[in-house]
């Protein structure tokens, strides 16, 4: 290492909060490398490829020299429009694909960059407990302070807005939100989001909501968008990605939309930071979003039987669980004499089964697993026979 007089890491960095899982990480490696067959429900990325026909649409995209320039920096006309189509035909909501729709290198760049445009230093920015750690660490990289908002299962994983102090409440100036949420997989309905509404009216906050899950769904329910509800527009805006509806999450392409204010400031960072996205991604995220949907009827009936699965599954080894109506994950309490980091150590080491704890996503998530469904059912039948063999064995 460089011997530095100064402190090396800036104080941003080092307020990060710190990597809870390198031993989990140890334990893992030290049974791959043993030979011990692992069963990986640890991480959120689908095992299913990308559908072939927009494939077909890059690799011919990719053959055109003029694709090969820079991109411009809001995205694509056709993306932009498709997004704003794809919108419309889904939630019947309408945007204008030149002020109110921005490409971004995933959802999670946007999220990351946002708080850039909106926070002073010491600013607060609301962000659920637990939850994906972007928004917190989006919120302390730009210098604000991240105030966590519980997710409680008494309040079915929604935070509880009146428990919110007013001085918190006056001062903060971003919130977000999660639904279909990661890693609880709960849902929001019309009058939640109504509820957002009123309170970021109420408080002037700026609204995202991060709704990367809206296609993984089941049983008949399909997840609205925050931006359905009236005013949305005028307080927020939404994030999606083509991630996890079409699994593409390693083509990097995520979008937001909604407020032009919000939208505006969060292209002008973006404009000083990076130079878009590769147009022969944007032009198969085009094919994606307007072309056959039938694939991702497929990934949900995939989903839907794995899920039908782990659930069953587990709710027959007596855990506490939720049948989730949307999202590729399940939460599950840990049993009784654990908690979320012993037990997902003792799940790798006595059965080779990867999940991840739930304090990882926040302090709140203490006492829970995440289970992602993202390998095939025979696996995940495997996993369950391997809990059943522990019986008496320390569960
Ligand atoms: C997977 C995921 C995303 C998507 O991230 P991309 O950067 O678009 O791949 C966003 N939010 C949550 C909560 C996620 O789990």
């Amino acid at each position: 290492m460089v011997n530095h007089r100064k402190d090396m890491y800036s104080d941003k960095l080092n307020l990060l909060p710190p990597y809870l899982f390198s031993s989990l990480d140890e334990l893992k490696q030290d049974k791959i490398k043993k030979g011990v067959d692992v069963i990986n429900l640890g991480v959120g990325d689908p095992d299913l490829p990308t559908s072939s026909h927009i494939i077909d649409v890059l690799c011919k995209a990719a053959r055109d020299p003029k694709n090969h320039k820079y991109p411009s920096y809001n995205g694509m006309q056709e993306f932009r429009e498709a997004i704003v189509k794809w919108y419309k035909n889904r939630f019947n909501v309408s945007f204008d694909a030149d002020k109110e729709v921005l490409a971004l290198i995933g959802s999670k760049e946007g999220i990351a960059h946002l708080p850039l445009a909106f926070l002073n230093k010491d600013d607060l920015a609301l962000v659920p407990d637990p939850a994906y750690t972007v928004y917190k660490i989006g919120t302390i990289l730009a210098g604000g302070i991240p105030i966590s908002m519980p997710l409680l299962k008494e309040n079915d994983f929604k935070p509880d807005l009146s428990r919110l102090n007013k001085r918190v409440r006056r001062s903060a100036k971003i919130l977000f939100i999660n639904y279909p949420n990661n890693p609880t997989s709960a849902t929001a309905d019309e009058n939640f989001y109504k509820e957002v509404v009123d309170f970021a009216m109420d408080n002037d906050l700026i609204v995202c909501n991060d709704n990367a899950y809206s296609e993984i769904y089941f049983d008949g329910y399909r997840p609205p968008s925050f931006l359905e509800i009236k005013n949305a527009k005028n307080v927020g805006v939404e994030f999606n990605s083509l991630s996890k509806t079409y699994n593409m999450t390693g083509w990097r392409i995520g979008y937001i939309v909604g407020n032009e204010d919000i939208v505006r400031g969060l292209g002008k960072v973006k404009t000083n930071i990076d130079s878009g996205i590769f147009n022969v991604v944007q032009i198969a995220a085009t094919e994606a979003l307007l072309g056959d949907q039938s694939c991702v009827e497929d990934n949900r009936r995939v989903y839907k039987e794995r899920r039908d699965v782990l659930v069953k599954g587990l709710k027959n080894l007596s855990f506490d669980v939720k049948n989730p109506l949307a999202t590729f994950y399940v939460w599950a309490k840990v049993p009784d004499g654990y908690d979320s980091i012993s037990f997902s150590r003792f799940l790798i080491d006595n059965a080779g089964i990867v999940v991840t704890p739930g304090v990882g996503f926040g302090e709140y998530g203490e006492g829970y697993i995440r289970f992602a469904l993202t390998e095939s059912i025979e696996r995940i039948e495997e996993c369950i026979n391997r809990i059943n063999l522990l019986k008496g064995e320390g569960l």
